[in-house]
């Protein structure tokens, strides 16, 4: 329960009002902690309520020390991109708002005077992305002298995008700061491990480890599919029959446009997102998803990196992501805080290893599903795995890949009638 997390009755306020009864499991790891003053290192992807976990020991901080007249900025909330910091600042605020405490938001995209308005209303906690703050911090319009708190928030996305460099300077300009927290999917990679090293002070070391409930509440299953076409057969039956709200992921550009043109001759309504889109353009196609006036956006891991919407029932892969930890940010998406979700994979026989591997790193097999009328010509292909073959000649083996055999079995039925099995 929150009331024993020794929270101002301020903040205990604001969260009854965001209805969150209860802390997650990273928040009850981290809070206590946190108010202790200990650095942090948490394991700790997006649905979690990592955000959370960071803004009320920093809330409760400033209020046990109040801020010296003449101070700057006090807790600086670094973040990968713009999406993110501006769901981190609208929690801010709403942690905040039975308080004198004041937040802000700076990020890329947004003019210069707006930043300026900002920074001199020397707010007490300024989310930002890396890349404008240094712009600032370099044009001396920023001044990391007086931040006591140092977050950074989703670590390895900061780190994925090149802001590695930038953040390490931007921690240099903060040194007199009295704590630091670091929060990431994952804490494997050097990346992430010499981020710790470099910026925290003898940690607490902290795993999101969600409970059984939380964990269970994302149901996952995979369908293997013949070919594009099928793919296409099999996202039309779950948005038709199941599906309430849902993003569906795609690799490249590319395909985000074949898709979005195939959804529409098919009469569904979709958004999406795309890398490189105009900051209005993001806004009107995410504001429009998160009303619920489209129920289908398209996007792919680029483009959707930090959003955060309530209630989506589906994510679905229409392609398989690049690594196991991209899988495990994609579906975080849904069965958020208490809601259940589904994470649905549509693969073909040349992306079914990634399925093995997804089984391997989070330790949760998944089943595979067929839908009556759309069952797959093909048989799932053998396990590929490192196998130690001999070389003819030689005496010892040597690793090679074997390829999965592809398997013809029958013509699949032309009647779509289906359900699912
Ligand atoms: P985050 O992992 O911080 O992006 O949080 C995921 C979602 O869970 C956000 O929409 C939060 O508003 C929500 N949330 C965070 N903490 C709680 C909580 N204790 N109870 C219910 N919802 C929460």
């Amino acid at each position: 329960m929150f009331d024993q997390l020794d929270l101002d009755d301020e903040l205990c306020r604001a969260i009854n009002d965001m209805g969150y009864e209860r802390p997650t499991s990273i928040q009850s790891l981290v809070i206590p902690h946190a108010m202790e003053g200990k650095d942090i290192l948490a394991d700790a992807p997006t649905g979690t309520g990592k955000t959370a976990a960071f803004l009320l020991p920093v809330c409760q901080y400033l209020l046990d020390h109040p801020r010296k007249d003449d101070s700057s900025t006090r807790v600086l909330i670094l973040v990968p991109t713009r999406e993110l910091a501006n769901q981190v600042f609208e929690q801010a605020k709403a942690i905040t708002k039975y308080t004198h405490l004041t937040c802000g938001v700076i990020t890329g995209g947004i003019n210069y005077g707006t930043d300026r308005e900002t920074l001199a209303g020397h707010c007490d906690i300024l989310v930002a992305t890396p890349g404008r703050l240094f712009e600032h911090i370099e044009q001396e319009s920023f001044d990391c002298r007086d931040i006591e708190s140092l977050i950074l928030d989703e670590a390895d996305r900061m780190l994925d995008m090149g802001f590695s460099s930038i953040v390490h300077q931007i921690a240099g300009e903060a040194r007199w700061r009295k704590q630091s927290m670091l929060f990431s999917a994952t804490l494997e990679g050097k990346g992430v491990r010499n981020f710790a090293q470099e910026l925290l002070k003898d940690p607490v070391t902290l795993s999101a480890d969600p409970s059984r409930k939380e964990k269970n509440k994302i149901i996952q299953w995979y369908h293997l599919a013949d070919d594009l076409n099928h793919k296409n057969a099999i996202l039309v039956h779950h948005l038709r029959n199941t599906i309430e709200s849902c993003i569906v992921f795609v690799k490249t550009r590319q395909r985000l446009h074949n898709l979005k043109d195939f959804l529409f001759s098919q009469d569904f309504s979709v958004t999406y997102l795309q890398g490189e889109m105009p900051q209005d353009k993001r806004n009107s196609a995410l504001a429009s998803f998160k009303a619920g006036d489209v129920k289908i956006l398209i996007a792919t891991d680029v483009a959707a990196r930090g959003i955060d919407v309530q209630d989506i029932s589906h994510v679905i892969n229409f392609d398989m992501p690049r690594g196991s930890d991209l899988y495990v940010h994609r579906i975080g998406r849904t069965g958020r805080a208490g809601a259940k979700g589904t994470a649905i994979s549509i693969v073909e026989a040349h992306d079914f290893e990634k399925i093995g591997k997804v089984e391997r790193y989070t330790k949760e097999p998944f089943k595979a599903r067929v839908i009556e009328g759309l069952r797959p010509n093909n048989k799932a292909p053998k396990v590929i795995r490192k196998q130690k073959v001999k070389t003819p000649g030689k005496g010892k083996g040597k690793k090679v890949k074997a390829k999965g055999k592809f398997k013809k079995k029958t013509t699949r039925p032309s009647s779509p009638k289906s359900k699912e099995a």
